[in-house]
């Protein structure tokens, strides 16, 4: 029996006699493999070693987060529908929300996460609720249990972008959520050298997206689930880690002079600390946020100035990444929407990795006399 998970790359399967692989066809899955985008078993072992994870009934992969959303979106929502979407939204799922489904007829309304009020009145009707458990960049923890009940009360299905937390401090199903879905690009694989998603859910949920993604195509690749199972073996050591790792470092950026508003769950007085203390297993994460004296031009000083943290657009691997919000991660924003979104001039996210922490700080020390 072999140790490693088997990557099985076929994108096709030959079949010895007609009546089997015509009944296979009909079926799609479940009655053979027939075609890798309707079926593969490696792709079928990353499924439900995460759906174990999210203690979820099913999961269905996708070649990215973005195809992994959207389809939950084209899946739940029809022309003419609506979705309430916490405002604290990652970029990219901000302009999905706000300029692409739009022109399907689908219609949003954006809502504070925890504007519980408005969320309440908003959801008359809609046909989703969606939010992230630690919401984009400011690193604001969603009260999802609240956020649940709230859903359930309304007949509308939770949806929830558990990227940040990762299944190791939060299964959002467990608290009442619909639909769990991740970026596995992030902490599930966790080493800089895949793209892909998840969405899990009950049976019946899975199936309907499934069924929408074998006709739409946004399959994930046998080699990335493969190099996602991988990565999932070490989730729970790399999670721990960077959350210890991303809590010191915090520290350290709490108490420099030419730092402010550092945005970390972790931290004492931070305004989700006590939400993280309940729903994140008492951590803060891998991800921190924080501010520039200075604003853009001596944020984007200190990050020339880096040796070590690289900056680049990601989060959730080996190594310690840091953006610039308003000019990366968050170009989709108007200076109006960035400024709703509470993000400032100097805003930097940091992704904490696996090195040392000191060593960490002892970079952001250099790079911040630079700022
Ligand atoms: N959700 C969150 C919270 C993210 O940060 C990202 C990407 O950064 C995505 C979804 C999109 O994932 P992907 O880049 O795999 O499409």
């Amino acid at each position: 029996m072999p140790v490693a998970p088997i990557l099985d790359p076929s994108s096709t399967y030959g079949f010895s006699d007609s009546e089997s692989f015509a009944a296979a066809s009909e079926a799609k899955v479940g009655a053979g493999y027939v075609y890798t985008r309707w079926a593969n078993p490696t792709i079928d072992a990353f499924k439900s070693t995460v759906a174990d994870l999210e203690g979820a009934e099913a999961s269905e992969a996708f070649a990215s987060g973005m195809a992994a959303i959207s389809s939950v979106y084209l899946t739940l929502c029809s022309q003419g529908d609506t979705a309430v979407v916490a405002r604290q939204l990652y970029g990219g799922t901000h302009a999905l929300t706000q300029t692409l489904l739009p022109r399907f007829g689908i219609e949003t309304t954006l809502v504070d996460v925890d504007d519980y009020d408005a969320i309440e009145k908003s959801l008359d009707g809609a046909k989703l609720l969606y939010c992230e458990t630690i919401g984009n960049p400011r690193i604001v923890v969603a009260d999802l249990p609240r956020l649940a009940e709230l859903a359930r009360a309304a007949d509308v299905p939770l949806v929830v972008d558990n990227t940040f937390a990762s299944p190791m401090l939060c299964r959002p199903i467990e608290l009442g959520a619909a639909v769990s879905i991740h970026s596995a690009t992030k902490f599930l694989g966790g080493h800089h050298d895949l793209i892909g998603g998840v969405v899990c859910g009950s049976q019946e949920i899975v199936d309907r997206v499934a069924d929408l993604a074998r006709e739409l195509g946004p399959t994930l690749s046998p080699f990335n689930a493969w190099l996602a199972l991988r990565g999932i073996a070490t989730l729970p050591l790399r999670v721990e880690r960077s959350s210890r790792s991303a809590l010191a470092v915090a520290r350290a950026l709490d108490e420099h002079p030419k730092v402010t508003d550092v945005c970390y769950p972790g931290l004492d007085g931070d305004p989700s600390k006590s939400l993280a203390d309940r729903l994140l297993d008492g951590k803060g994460g891998g991800t921190l946020g924080f501010d520039v004296v200075g604003g853009r031009s001596a944020a984007a000083r200190m990050q020339d100035a880096l040796e070590l943290i690289i900056p680049a657009a990601s989060l959730g691997g080996t190594h310690s990444l840091l953006v610039h919000a308003a000019s990366v991660t968050h170009t989709q924003l108007s200076a109006a929407e960035l400024i709703a979104a509470g993000i400032s001039e100097g805003f930097c996210r940091l992704s904490i990795g696996l090195e040392d922490p000191d060593d960490l700080i002892a970079d952001l020390d250099r790079a911040l006399e630079a700022a």
